[in-house]
């Protein structure tokens, strides 16, 4: 695996645990729908307010709701086939449909996360000299375990 494949995998694994991509820290946030701006380890910008990043998370959340149904839809219906229960079906994938992306909101946060801190951008947009020296250095070392 190459080192930047394994650094992606590292960042989205931090991510879907909740944690910062790019220095592993916890506490990114204030409650269940609320991230912080800055992750308290690294300063990394968490929440950009930009529209490609918001929509892109919302993309990302969809797209785990849509293939979570897919998956549930497709494992009942072989595992009772020849006589699914369409009801279940049908009320199941719509309660699945209106949960998950409420359950996934703040992965899908985090987790779209890597692919925008991947970018320079991430350590120009720092305020404070000293968050922003931070977050260069840890996007030049790459990702510290
Ligand atoms: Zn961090």
């Amino acid at each position: 695996m190459s080192v930047n494949l394994r650094r992606a995998a590292a960042m989205m694994g931090r991510a879907l645990l909740l944690r910062c991509p790019s220095c592993g820290s916890g506490g990114l946030w204030d409650s269940y729908f609320r991230i912080r701006t800055r992750c308290p380890g690294c300063g990394l910008r968490l929440e950009r307010g930009e529209p490609g990043y918001i929509v892109g998370a919302a993309t990302f959340n969809i797209i785990v709701a849509e293939l979570s149904f897919m998956a549930v839809f497709l494992g009942v219906l072989f595992a009772t086939w020849p006589s699914p229960p369409w009801k279940l079906l049908q009320w199941g994938g719509l309660a699945l449909m209106a949960v998950m992306p409420v359950l996934f909101y703040p992965f899908s946060k985090t987790g779209f996360s890597p692919s925008t801190s991947c970018s320079a951008h991430a350590a120009t947009t720092a305020t404070s000299p000293r968050i922003d020296a931070r977050a260069r250095r840890g996007l030049a070392s790459g990702i510290r375990d």
